[in-house]
């Protein structure tokens, strides 16, 4: 079951459903940059809700913050971005192509694509340099060297210029976090995998500050909670690892970093980072910026710079991962029925009301039907086409449930409630549809995939 699935799959329901598209197709499209339509931005917002629900509402320890894209010039010299944010590249003389050179052995020849970059006879690779992933632009009309500033790479810096303002303005004091959702840029020398690697993308981080002796407890704490946060929302737990990064690997910053690595069709790739990033950032800013970004104790007196532990996520790659993990086809009396099993709170559309045909009182008894679901959730009304096209359609977008409107309706109003997983119906009233819907919504929820041990 699970092995069905493939990259190209996924792009094309996602195309074909209205989830995501090539951006700018219209005019031949910009490489690995894609736009969202209808239901990929019900089902990416979603996942930012389930995000901003674990650490704001199931919480009390963490608050928001929505900070700036274009920051001062000096954030990114403080946090090393400027020395350092580099990946090595090498370009090939002969396909005047350009390659990450630490993912050579991901990547595909310009000739020869059965080959790696410089396995070809005729690769001619450079040695490798560095290229730095920020983007640059300029603020203001003058185009002079003063002007220059950058798409921030990562949402995290505009986290800690805010500690201060945080620290006095929302009486915190450590152990505590400031969360951010938002857009972040990087000129990735190869995009690819659709959205799992692309220059725009969204990033859900958040900056969890402590007492330096605590440290190692928090980042065993929040390796533990983002595993958690994904298998909840219904991943599957063996298609999920956590893999501990090797010395060499660090970023300049990390004393400690764990990936959370989903099994995507591409192979284990990493979903979220969890580093221990110590004090690096308050010190670094501190310096540049020259205040004092610590944390005072009225009672004892005692100071200090509190150590950060960062769960780090993106919005895009997650929502990858939830669309291939759902993925489904079986066999359902000769046909193929291809599905999206995703976690009822992550579908985009909660429940679709259809009536059986489109005449006889039906279909104005399910636009009733259908304005009094809507006031509690995503709920969409379908006419157009038969029933069995209409079911298909909203098994492809991944609506769990399914209310049918017929002619026993007009009668005795009640409907049928269709299962997307079981496919089982059962019989309701009308006036008990919403709470029931509300109930399911709420209940427990693992993939049916599980089971059959896909
Ligand atoms: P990678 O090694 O895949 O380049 P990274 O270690 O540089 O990722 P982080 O800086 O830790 O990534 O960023 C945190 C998260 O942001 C990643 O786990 C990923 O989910 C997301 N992310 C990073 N770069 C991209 C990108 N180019 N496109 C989409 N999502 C990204």
């Amino acid at each position: 079951m699970g092995d069905l699935v493939t990259m190209d799959k996924i792009v094309s329901l996602c195309k074909r459903r209205g989830f995501i598209f090539p951006s700018s197709e219209i005019y031949g499209g910009v490489g690995s940059t894609y736009d969202y339509g209808h239901y990929g931005v019900l089902l990416k917002t979603n996942v930012k809700n389930e995000w901003w629900r674990a650490m704001l509402q199931d919480r009390d320890d963490v608050v928001a913050l929505d900070s700036a894209i274009i920051q001062h010039p000096h954030v990114w010299e403080a946090s090393g971005h400027l020395a350092g944010f580099t990946d090595p590249l090498v370009d090939c003389r002969t396909c005047k192509k350009r390659f990450r050179a630490d993912h050579l052995d991901q990547l595909e020849c310009g000739l020869k694509p059965s080959k790696h970059p410089g396995e070809g006879p005729d690769c001619d690779l450079t040695e490798a340099r560095d290229f730095n992933l920020m983007f640059e632009t300029t603020v203001g009309p003058v185009k002079d060297a003063g002007a220059t500033v950058y798409l921030r790479p990562e949402t995290a810096q505009g986290i800690f210029i805010n500690f201060k303002n945080v620290l006095q303005f929302s009486r915190r004091k450590p152990p505590f976090g400031i969360a951010q959702i938002g857009k972040s840029f990087r000129n990735e020398i190869t995009p690819g995998n659709f959205v799992f690697r692309t220059r725009e993308f969204e990033q859900m981080e958040m900056e969890f500050f402590v007492p330096p002796d605590d440290a190692d407890r928090w980042f065993a704490h929040w390796l533990a909670e983002r595993e958690r946060w994904y298998v909840e929302l219904g991943i599957r737990p063996d298609h999920l690892r956590l893999r501990a990064h090797d010395a060499d690997e660090l970023s300049h910053y990390s004393s400690g970093t764990s990936d959370v690595e989903y099994l995507f069709p591409i192979g284990w790739s990493e979903l979220e980072g969890i580093a221990n990033r110590g004090d690096f950032d308050l010190t670094r800013h501190a310096e540049h910026a020259n205040e004092k970004l610590e944390y005072v104790d009225t009672a004892t007196r005692d100071r200090y710079v509190p150590h950060v532990i960062e769960p780090a996520a993106g919005a895009d790659r997650a929502t990858l991962a939830f669309l291939v993990d759902a993925y489904d086809e079986e066999q359902v009396e000769g046909e193929t029925r291809t599905l999206l099993r995703l976690h009822p709170r992550l579908a985009p559309v909660k429940v679709a009301i259809l009536p059986l045909v489109k005449k006889d009182g039906q279909p104005e008894v399910a636009r009733e039907v259908w304005a009094d679901l809507r006031r509690r959730m995503q709920a969409e009304y379908d006419e157009g086409g038969s029933i069995g096209k209409r079911y298909r359609r909203q098994d492809e977008i991944g609506t769990p449930w399914g209310v049918t409107v017929d002619h026993q309706t007009l009668e005795d109003r009640t409907v049928t409630l269709r299962d997307r997983d079981t496919l089982e119906q059962v019989r309701i009233p009308i006036d008990e549809l919403g709470d029931e819907l509300e109930r399911r919504l709420r209940a427990p929820w693992t993939t049916p995939k599980l089971a059959v041990g896909a």
